[in-house]
């Protein structure tokens, strides 16, 4: 089993350093044969090699058997054609990874800010949307008429909507059965029309599944208000991007956000936060979110080959966070503690191998 991983920028570097000692503690003690084999991409490949992404690393990511991607500080990226290659959305089009799946779950001991505890999961579709650089065959979905006018080009298909939606109704099976669909129909007649019609079809195929809507606008206070009362969310591209960062962010921390983008034969590991530059170099950074991401990863490798060891190794990394976070000494700075990266590490690494024995 060969995995990738992709540093990124700003805090990737810190947090990936984490991730990739919780897995080889991981691999073994479980003795999982997993490989980790590290390749630069982001502001400091660029600055090596002319591109943020080479087409090399490119190819690794394709034959691995999954990959670790931090976070990369794209905003900073110039242009397609000076090398400044978004690898995040690049691996999402080039391996058709259209189920970004988001885990929002608070725990026990630790402090969360919306009015009740949560568990639940946003599925988000990760390939149209409003997403300029991945939702056009050809050319970007942004473009300017004149100085003047800006607009921007939004895709929703059917055979989109329909494999999001039975991504989402596959996972509730696996959880409390209920599937809430977010969208903004009253507005959006057209598109959000043609997406309820795709989830809905899906929902009949689905009968042990309870099905329900929500308006985007009162789902982000209702995150607030009641979480309790979702399981798995599933939704549009920038809806689920925005809703995820909230749920996250009221669970405990942004930096407890993990996720992965999937599609039918490849996963890639991704935290839900972005680079961090304001934190970036200074040992502050929570790793969990990335760590938990890597443990997704591995539970996604072990569902779709049908291999136990790694479903063991994810419930051990997923089971240690929790026991960690219990005790308020044992927290990063942005969850109130005072332990930075590299002593955090240190403090999972001891819980998960107390765990596997
Ligand atoms: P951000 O998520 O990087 O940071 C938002 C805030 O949360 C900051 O105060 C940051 O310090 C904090 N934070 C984020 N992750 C944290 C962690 N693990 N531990 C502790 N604190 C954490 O969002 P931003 O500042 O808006 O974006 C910075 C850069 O990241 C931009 O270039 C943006 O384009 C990029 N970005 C990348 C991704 C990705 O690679 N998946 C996602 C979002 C944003």
């Amino acid at each position: 089993m060969r995995l990738v991983v992709l540093p990124g920028d700003g805090i990737g570097p810190e947090i990936s350093d984490a991730t990739v000692g919780v897995l080889d503690l991981v691999n073994r003690r479980l003795s999982l044969d997993l490989t980790l084999e590290t390749h630069e991409i982001g502001l400091a490949r660029l600055r090596r090699d002319g591109t943020t992404l080479p087409a090399s690393v490119l190819e690794a990511a394709r034959q691995a058997d999954g990959v670790v991607l931090g976070p990369v500080s794209h905003s900073d990226y110039p242009p397609r054609a000076e090398g400044g290659v978004n690898v995040s959305a690049e691996l999402r089009v080039a391996f058709d990874l259209y189920a970004n799946i988001r885990p929002a779950r608070s725990r026990e001991g630790l402090p969360y800010y919306g009015r009740t505890p949560m568990d639940l999961v946003i599925v988000r579709e990760n390939t149209e949307g409003f997403y300029a650089d991945r939702n056009m065959y050809w050319g970007s979905g942004e473009f300017m008429p004149t100085a003047d006018v800006a607009l921007a080009i939004r895709k929703v298909t059917a055979s989109g909507s329909r494999r999001i939606a039975q991504a989402a109704f596959e996972i509730a099976r696996r959880r409390r059965r209920t599937v809430t669909a977010v969208h903004k129909v009253n507005v959006l007649r057209v598109s959000e029309s043609l997406f309820l019609r795709e989830v809905r079809a899906v929902a009949e195929a689905y009968p042990d599944v309870a099905y329900a809507e929500q308006l985007i606008d009162s789902m982000a206070a209702l995150l607030v208000r009641d979480a309790r009362r979702f399981d798995v969310v599933v939704t549009t591209n920038m809806f689920g991007d925005i809703l995820s960062d909230e749920a996250s962010e009221l669970s405990g921390s942004l930096g407890l956000g993990a996720a992965i983008n999937a599609g039918d034969a490849r996963c890639v590991a991704q935290a839900q936060h972005g680079s961090a530059p304001d934190i970036a170099g200074h040992d502050r950074a929570n790793p969990i979110a990335l760590v938990l991401s890597a443990a997704m990863l591995l539970d996604w490798i072990a569902r779709t080959r049908g291999i136990d060891g790694l479903a063991h190794g994810a419930q051990a990394i997923e089971r240690s966070v929790d026991a960690v976070l219990r005790d308020p000494a044992r927290r990063t700075h942005d969850m109130g503690g005072a332990l930075g990266t590299r002593a955090f590490t240190a403090v999972l690494c001891e819980e998960i191998g107390r765990r596997l024995g």
